[in-house]
């Protein structure tokens, strides 16, 4: 069925109705609802085949009105629990249930774990960091035991190879003696786990600004080359393959709202930025089918344990979508 266009009495424009059976059998649509249909009126304006469906933006499915409370869900962009940590506005869309929940729920967790560890090693996350901690001393015990560290002490919860309460009592107490005594002739080695691996947090950060691209161009990334190629990487859970691909802004866990910038100049690094729980991602233009824009910011940038580091470069930037100047400002001093 196709939209029906009806010119409302004593005004000019033309408003696009649906008819309301298509979405709640003779009731007022919900919010999903309200959503699918401001989707639907969307993709109608880029491909007018999609009829009264609407596509899973990451898989690219298709789904009919019907199944709106069957098979598809709310997507915040970035996910909650990042937004709140950096305290980030966030924009919301609708993806199916199997994309939310197959790399939904893995990547939503390495998000906010990389963040935890960004602010945790720039002094400003006071939460509890699991770990380990080993001595130098030869003696045999205590083992390597496991930790919780907070800011402000650091707590032995266990023995990695204990098979008994009493063998990890055993330890802790030995690690009681050892602070009680304040540790004089012993030195130690703790290792942080901050629960993410680099890999999946830079496809998680793709996989977000991917969204946010498609949210804030109203659909018409994914129509575009670039957004096309990055889908069948998500789509084929490859993303891993175009390697790191944000860069830190200066200052650690800026809120504000997410936004996305072009790279005009140089032209061998013209991309869109996009910033999004807390980073910039560098995202194809919609042009760039082959995704050379990775390959190219790699090559200038020095690697560190976040991501890309680019050498100073003199760029000019476009703004595209910037709700607020100060909220880019903050993160765009990158090379001063
Ligand atoms: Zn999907």
């Amino acid at each position: 069925m196709t939209p029906v266009h009806v010119v409302v009495a004593g005004n000019t424009n033309i408003v696009t109705v649906l008819s309301k059976n298509m979405y709640e059998k003779g009731h007022k649509p919900n919010e999903k609802g309200l959503l699918f249909r401001k989707i639907n009126e969307r993709l109608n304006k880029l491909d007018a085949s999609i009829g009264r469906d609407i596509r899973c933006p990451l898989c690219w499915e298709r789904y009919a009105p019907e199944e709106i409370e069957s098979h598809l869900s709310f997507e915040h962009v970035p996910p909650t629990a990042s937004a709140k940590l950096i305290g980030e506005t966030r924009y919301k869309t609708i993806t199916c249930k199997q994309c939310n929940s197959t790399h939904g729920s893995k990547y939503h967790s390495a998000l906010k774990r990389f963040l935890i560890f960004q602010l945790h090693q720039s002094g400003k996350y006071d939460g509890p960091i699991r770990g380990t901690i080993t001595t130098s001393n030869d003696e045999l015990k205590p083992l390597k035991s496991n930790i919780v560290m907070t800011a402000h002490n650091l707590k032995v919860v266990g023995v990695p190879k204990a098979n008994a309460d009493y063998t990890t009592q055993e330890h802790v107490s030995t690690w009681d003696e050892i602070a009680i005594n304040k540790a004089i002739g012993w030195s130690f080695k703790v290792n942080l786990n901050y629960g993410f691996r680099i890999e999946v947090a830079w496809s998680a950060y793709l996989q977000v600004a991917y969204l946010l691209s498609y949210i804030l161009t109203e659909c018409r990334y994914a129509f575009s080359k670039g957004g096309m190629e990055l889908r069948r990487l998500i789509q084929e859970n490859k993303m891993d393959e175009l390697g790191p691909s944000i860069i830190v802004p200066q200052t650690i866990g800026v809120g504000g709202t997410p936004w996305i910038v072009e790279v005009t100049e140089p032209s061998n690094l013209r991309c869109l930025w996009v910033k999004i729980a807390g980073n910039i991602v560098i995202m194809p233009l919609p042009d760039d089918g082959t995704l050379s824009c990775y390959r190219e910011w790699q090559d200038i940038s020095r690697q560190n344990h976040f991501g890309l580091s680019p050498q100073k470069t003199n760029l000019s930037i476009v703004s595209r979508y910037v709700k607020n100047a100060n909220d880019f400002e903050q993160c765009v001093r990158l090379s001063k």
